[in-house]
Protein backbone atom coordinates (compact mmCIF):
# COMPACT_ATOMS: atom_id res chain seq x y z
CA UNK A 1 0.00 0.00 0.00
CA UNK A 2 1.01 3.57 -0.47
CA UNK A 3 0.41 6.31 2.12
CA UNK A 4 0.19 9.91 0.99
CA UNK A 5 -0.15 12.48 3.79
CA UNK A 6 -0.51 16.17 3.01
CA UNK A 7 -1.57 19.29 4.89
CA UNK A 8 -2.48 22.67 3.40
CA UNK A 9 1.15 23.64 4.00
CA UNK A 10 3.18 20.67 2.82
CA UNK A 11 3.50 17.03 1.90
CA UNK A 12 4.64 15.00 4.88
CA UNK A 13 4.64 11.47 3.48
CA UNK A 14 4.56 9.53 0.25
CA UNK A 15 5.73 6.08 1.20
CA UNK A 16 5.05 2.36 0.90
CA UNK A 17 3.48 0.98 4.05
CA UNK A 18 2.30 -2.31 5.49
CA UNK A 19 -0.53 -0.82 7.60
CA UNK A 20 -1.82 2.43 9.04
CA UNK A 21 -3.94 3.27 12.11
CA UNK A 22 -5.67 6.63 12.23
CA UNK A 23 -7.92 8.65 14.56
CA UNK A 24 -11.33 8.74 12.90
CA UNK A 25 -13.99 11.00 14.38
CA UNK A 26 -15.74 7.81 15.51
CA UNK A 27 -12.58 6.26 16.96
CA UNK A 28 -9.23 4.78 16.02
CA UNK A 29 -9.27 2.41 13.02
CA UNK A 30 -6.78 0.40 11.01
CA UNK A 31 -6.21 -0.03 7.28
CA UNK A 32 -4.50 -3.17 6.03
CA UNK A 33 -3.94 -4.23 2.40
CA UNK A 34 -7.17 -5.27 0.62
CA UNK A 35 -9.20 -2.91 2.76
CA UNK A 36 -12.54 -1.87 1.32
CA UNK A 37 -12.56 1.60 -0.26
CA UNK A 38 -13.90 4.30 2.04
CA UNK A 39 -13.66 7.89 3.16
CA UNK A 40 -13.80 9.15 6.74
CA UNK A 41 -13.31 12.36 8.70
CA UNK A 42 -10.36 12.54 11.10
CA UNK A 43 -10.33 13.83 14.66
CA UNK A 44 -7.31 14.83 16.72
CA UNK A 45 -5.03 11.95 17.59
CA UNK A 46 -2.18 9.68 16.68
CA UNK A 47 -1.64 8.25 13.22
CA UNK A 48 0.66 5.24 13.24
CA UNK A 49 2.03 3.58 10.14
CA UNK A 50 4.37 0.66 9.62
CA UNK A 51 6.97 0.66 6.90
CA UNK A 52 9.74 -1.94 6.49
CA UNK A 53 8.69 -3.46 9.81
CA UNK A 54 9.09 -0.26 11.87
CA UNK A 55 6.33 1.88 13.35
CA UNK A 56 6.23 5.64 12.90
CA UNK A 57 3.96 8.17 14.61
CA UNK A 58 2.34 11.40 13.41
CA UNK A 59 0.13 13.83 15.34
CA UNK A 60 -2.83 14.69 13.13
CA UNK A 61 -5.82 16.93 13.60
CA UNK A 62 -8.86 17.20 11.37
CA UNK A 63 -9.24 16.44 7.69
CA UNK A 64 -10.12 13.25 5.84
CA UNK A 65 -8.65 9.85 5.08
CA UNK A 66 -9.52 8.03 1.87
CA UNK A 67 -8.78 4.43 0.96
CA UNK A 68 -8.86 3.90 -2.80
CA UNK A 69 -7.55 0.50 -3.83
CA UNK A 70 -3.88 0.45 -2.89
CA UNK A 71 -3.64 4.15 -2.01
CA UNK A 72 -4.37 5.69 1.40
CA UNK A 73 -4.63 9.47 1.14
CA UNK A 74 -4.71 11.65 4.25
CA UNK A 75 -5.59 15.31 3.81
CA UNK A 76 -5.00 16.62 7.33
CA UNK A 77 -5.71 20.09 8.68
CA UNK A 78 -2.46 19.79 10.63
CA UNK A 79 0.14 17.05 10.98
CA UNK A 80 3.58 16.72 12.53
CA UNK A 81 5.78 13.64 12.77
CA UNK A 82 6.78 12.63 16.31
CA UNK A 83 10.40 13.56 15.55
CA UNK A 84 9.62 17.14 14.53
CA UNK A 85 7.26 17.96 17.40
CA UNK A 86 8.55 20.56 19.83
CA UNK A 87 7.18 19.08 23.06
CA UNK A 88 8.10 22.09 25.19
CA UNK A 89 6.19 24.37 22.82
CA UNK A 90 3.16 22.09 23.02
CA UNK A 91 3.36 22.07 26.82
CA UNK A 92 3.47 25.87 26.90
CA UNK A 93 0.56 26.05 24.46
CA UNK A 94 -1.45 23.69 26.66
CA UNK A 95 -0.79 25.81 29.75
CA UNK A 96 -1.70 29.01 27.94
CA UNK A 97 -4.89 27.47 26.57
CA UNK A 98 -5.94 26.07 29.95
CA UNK A 99 -5.65 29.55 31.44
CA UNK A 100 -7.53 31.10 28.54
CA UNK A 101 -10.33 28.55 28.83
CA UNK A 102 -10.57 29.07 32.59
CA UNK A 103 -11.32 32.74 32.11
CA UNK A 104 -13.62 32.32 29.09
CA UNK A 105 -17.34 31.63 29.57
CA UNK A 106 -18.29 28.20 28.23
CA UNK A 107 -20.80 29.75 25.82
CA UNK A 108 -18.33 32.31 24.41
CA UNK A 109 -17.79 32.09 20.64
CA UNK A 110 -14.05 31.42 21.02
CA UNK A 111 -14.46 28.51 23.46
CA UNK A 112 -14.70 25.72 20.83
CA UNK A 113 -11.53 26.95 19.09
CA UNK A 114 -9.65 27.15 22.40
CA UNK A 115 -10.80 23.65 23.33
CA UNK A 116 -9.74 22.28 19.94
CA UNK A 117 -6.32 23.96 20.24
CA UNK A 118 -5.97 22.46 23.71
CA UNK A 119 -6.67 19.03 22.24
CA UNK A 120 -3.98 19.57 19.59
CA UNK A 121 -1.44 20.67 22.21
CA UNK A 122 -2.14 17.63 24.40
CA UNK A 123 -1.96 15.31 21.41
CA UNK A 124 1.39 16.79 20.29
CA UNK A 125 2.84 16.05 23.71
CA UNK A 126 1.61 12.46 23.62
CA UNK A 127 2.87 11.82 20.08
CA UNK A 128 6.09 13.78 20.63
CA UNK A 129 6.89 11.43 23.51
CA UNK A 130 7.05 8.63 20.92
CA UNK A 131 10.00 10.21 19.13
CA UNK A 132 13.05 8.00 19.05
CA UNK A 133 11.07 5.10 20.40
CA UNK A 134 9.90 3.68 17.09
CA UNK A 135 9.65 -0.01 17.83
CA UNK A 136 10.50 -2.66 15.28
CA UNK A 137 7.52 -4.90 14.70
CA UNK A 138 7.65 -8.34 16.25
CA UNK A 139 7.72 -11.17 13.76
P1 LIG B 1 1.47 27.27 19.35
O1 LIG B 1 0.48 28.01 20.20
O2 LIG B 1 2.37 26.35 20.10
O3 LIG B 1 2.19 28.17 18.36
P2 LIG B 1 -0.63 26.72 17.52
O4 LIG B 1 -1.89 26.62 18.30
O5 LIG B 1 -0.32 27.97 16.78
O6 LIG B 1 0.60 26.30 18.44
P3 LIG B 1 -1.60 25.25 15.36
O7 LIG B 1 -2.40 26.45 15.02
O8 LIG B 1 -2.32 24.00 15.73
O9 LIG B 1 -0.60 25.53 16.54
O10 LIG B 1 -0.55 24.95 14.21
C1 LIG B 1 0.20 25.98 13.59
C2 LIG B 1 1.41 25.38 12.85
O11 LIG B 1 2.45 25.08 13.79
C3 LIG B 1 1.14 24.08 12.14
O12 LIG B 1 1.91 24.07 10.96
C4 LIG B 1 1.61 23.02 13.10
O13 LIG B 1 2.03 21.88 12.38
C5 LIG B 1 2.78 23.70 13.78
N1 LIG B 1 2.95 23.33 15.20
C6 LIG B 1 2.16 23.69 16.22
N2 LIG B 1 2.63 23.26 17.40
C7 LIG B 1 3.77 22.58 17.12
C8 LIG B 1 4.73 21.88 17.93
N3 LIG B 1 4.61 21.80 19.25
N4 LIG B 1 5.78 21.31 17.31
C9 LIG B 1 5.93 21.39 15.96
N5 LIG B 1 5.05 22.02 15.15
C10 LIG B 1 3.98 22.62 15.71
Amino acid sequence: MRLLLVTPERQLLDTDIEEVYAPGVLGQFGVLPEHVNFLTALGTGELRYRTKGADHYVAVSGGVLEVLDDLVTVLADSAESAEEIDVARARQAEERLRHALARTPSDAPETPDLAAALGRAANRQAVGARAGRAATAAH
